[in-house]
């Protein structure tokens, strides 16, 4: 086989142009179709919802970083990184990134893992987006006259879990151009505890962007169809979504919540905290949510449709980063008073 000249590349390009535009002509003709995230990204939903069951069942024991709960779940990740197939990370010698820390709190040695596995990119494998979501949460706590002690985070946040497993499956089918790292980091609920480890040993210049799933489980208050990104004015990562989103019937709104601060209150800062434009991608209308950190927080309570959908809304969004086609700007913090 001959390859292929610029020239004739060039010209087979503007052909193709040339018939996408006549084959949309016609199918104009016949019947208005809009594109939806899941016309063009599909997820496949009951395998969402064996990821988050199985995150979230009472097996996992609310998933508290240095319990035997959390060594569950960290297999089941583990388990399906290896049926994907990823790579291990940089100078890793399994999925495992495993640490010690001290509980700020209770003052105990805790170990614990973040699971971390890698598409290398095809064409530009030395820049580096990752995509996070914390899969540790609050473990068993015993009230007295409480029959359910266990925080089963099932929103918070198997739900963001869940959606990095369907991204590492989707970009492995579709193919990537920058090199993907999925990490589910641990003991963020104990202080963004996992991705600061994570982010000690990182060149911070080789990651482009960061995109972290926290609670995507229920609809926003901006409706459905719509998910909203913590320090959207920090980084023209948010306007790269929203271009990449036009057209798909799916919208992405600033996070409302500012005085939550929420933008430092996810394994998002951690990165950022060294320039990456790293973000968190939510839709739970916070500020009402009644489960949060709460016992309540249940698979019933979640939709199963909007956790596929923000995950498909994030895989066409955030296409270009991935590409290599966009790089989103560096994030600038700041500086703190003295
Ligand atoms: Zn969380």
């Amino acid at each position: 086989m001959v390859s292929l000249t610029l020239n004739n590349l060039r010209f087979m390009k503007k052909i193709g142009m040339l018939l996408l535009v006549f084959i949309g002509m016609v199918s104009c003709k016949n019947e208005i179709k809009k594109p939806t995230v899941t016309s063009i990204v599909l997820i496949d939903s009951t395998q969402v919802r064996n990821h988050l069951y199985t995150l979230a069942s009472d097996e996992m024991q609310g998933r508290r970083a240095g319990t035997i709960g959390i060594e569950r779940a960290a297999q089941y990740i583990e388990t399906e990184f290896e049926r994907l197939g990823l790579s291990i990370y940089d100078t890793l010698s399994s999925y495992r990134q495993t640490f010690t820390f001290k509980n700020r709190r209770t003052q105990e040695e805790i170990v614990s893992s973040n699971i971390i596995g890698v598409l290398e990119g095809k064409g530009k494998k030395e820049e580096v987006v990752i995509i996070s979501a914390h899969y540790d949460h609050l473990g068993i706590r015993s009230k007295e006259g409480v029959l359910d002690s266990i925080y089963n985070g099932a929103n918070d946040d198997a739900s963001g879990v869940t959606g990095i497993l369907a991204l590492a499956e989707h970009f492995k089918k579709v193919g990537n151009e920058r090199t993907l790292v999925f990490a589910a980091f641990t003991a963020e609920e104990m202080g963004l505890i996992g991705s600061t480890h994570f982010g000690k040993g990182i060149d911070a210049s080789k990651f482009v962007a960061g995109i972290n799933l926290e609670m995507i489980g229920k609809t926003p208050s901006f409706g459905p169809n719509t998910a909203w990104l913590t320090g959207f004015e920090r980084s023209d990562f948010g306007k790269i979504i929203q271009k990449n989103l036009v057209g798909t019937g799916y919208q992405l709104f600033p996070d409302p919540y500012k005085k939550f601060n929420l933008f430092f209150r996810s394994d998002n800062a951690s990165l950022a905290r060294l320039g990456v434009p790293s973000h968190t991608f939510s839709t739970t209308p916070i500020d009402v949510d009644k489960d949060y950190h709460q016992v309540s927080d249940e698979v019933e309570t979640l939709d199963i449709a909007v956790i596929t959908q923000t995950i498909q809304a994030v895989a066409v969004g955030t296409q270009s980063i991935i590409s290599g086609e966009d790089t989103p700007t560096r994030v600038v913090l700041e500086e703190r008073k003295k």
